[in-house]
């Protein structure tokens, strides 16, 4: 099985050549047979190809059976018109790769708020208030005077319905409930019509607890006591934001895994960004990137009937709970010495 591997911008080729090292080894040891098809996305094909996402790029995208998305510094890209595609919001497009799925799990024992965390954040990523994708033409976002700017933001019942089905799915097998996040205090229609959806799929669960927080009580509640939660579902910005947040209480950014999938295709990427402060220096944390690829493994076990493929995913996902058990294996981020790449080896040798 041959998986496209963009390793993007800044850290993402370090961080990428360290997840490769990991999975060669699980694919040896479980027989997966996979191979990878690797290709230059942003700032270097900006520079030698006139695109961030040349379209030959896209059309691999397009056949793969999955893919691996190092981050990608798109604060750098200029306009869309100069080149500047931002390839994780126009693979989720044109994929429809609407689920943003992002576990947040206290891997070091407790969090950064001395409690447990451990749940997972359902994030509807193609539309919402993301001005590069959510208008069919244009942008959701323009200045009608050079003083006043205007951002639209955009929920459709399919896709509310799409992302709670996705999250009540993963709540049956795992502690059963559902936290449904937004601001229907203020943003009355249209996070009433997410609120609707939710509801409607709830009763297909009747097994599943629903609960309704607003956002800026959700982002207090998870600091007091993350413990509280399983499964969020929530829009494309509060999924970004509590996420982030998430990850870093259950230790560190660096250490969440995440997939944005739909029912045909699915990627892995890192939660991160492209760190361009530490780029270079092998120092970057690979974990994220590593359990993103370890998701994709179970997406792929499930799609292709290959229980193989989920057993090498919870066997990479035990080695990096291994190694960050001891400070002497964890890299610098975690007060550890080890580098990126050195990481990496010592997290393929416990597979
Ligand atoms: P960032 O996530 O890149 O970095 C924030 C801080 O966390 C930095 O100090 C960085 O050194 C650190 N950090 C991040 N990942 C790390 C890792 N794996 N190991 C150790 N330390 C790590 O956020 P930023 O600096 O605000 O953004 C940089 C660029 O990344 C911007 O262009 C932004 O748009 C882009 N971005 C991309 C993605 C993505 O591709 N999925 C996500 C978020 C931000």
């Amino acid at each position: 099985m041959k998986i496209l591997v963009l390793p993007g911008d800044g850290i993402g080729p370090e961080i990428t050549k360290a997840t490769l090292a990991v999975l060669d080894r699980a694919s040896g040891k479980f027989k997966l047979g996979l191979e990878w098809d690797q290709r230059d996305i942003g700032l270097v094909t900006l520079k030698a190809q006139g695109s961030t996402l040349p379209d030959s790029v896209m059309e691999a995208a397009r056949q793969a059976p999955g893919i691996i998305l190092g981050p990608v510094d798109h604060l750098q890209y200029p306009a869309r018109e100069q080149g500047g595609i931002n390839p994780s919001g126009e693979l989720r497009v044109k994929l429809d790769l609407f689920a943003n799925i992002r576990p947040a799990k206290s891997r070091m024992g407790v969090g950064l708020t001395s409690k447990p965390v451990d749940l997972v954040i359902f994030r509807e990523c193609t539309e919402g208030f993301y001005a590069d994708r959510n208008m069919f033409f244009g942008r959701g976002e323009f200045m009608p005077t050079e003083d006043m700017a205007i951002a639209v933001r955009k929920v459709t019942a399919r896709q509310c319905n799409r992302i709670s089905r996705v999250a009540f799915e993963w709540a049956r097998k795992r502690r059963k409930k559902v936290t449904a996040v937004h601001k229907a205090n203020v943003l009355h229609i249209s996070d009433g019509l997410f609120l609707r959806e939710v509801r409607k799929v709830a009763q297909d669960y009747p097994d599943v607890e629903l609960d309704e927080k607003i956002v800026d009580a959700m982002a207090a509640l998870l600091v007091r006591d993350p413990s509280r939660f399983d499964c969020i579902v929530t829009g494309n910005m509060f999924g970004d934001i509590l996420s982030d947040e998430a990850s870093e209480i259950s230790g560190s950014l660096g250490l969440a895994g995440s997939t944005m999938a739909g029912d045909e295709a699915c990627c892995a990427q890192a939660q991160h960004g492209s760190a361009p402060d530490i780029q270079g220096q092998d120092r970057a944390n690979p974990t994220s990137l590593i359990l993103s690829a370890a998701m994709l493994l179970e997406w792929l076990a499930a799609r292709h009937q290959r229980p193989e493929f989920a057993r090498a995913a919870q066997v990479i996902e035990g080695a990096i709970d291994s190694a960050l058990q001891s400070a002497d294996t964890r890299t610098p981020d975690l007060g550890g010495k080890l580098g990126t790449q050195a990481f990496a080896k010592h997290v393929a040798g416990l597979i």
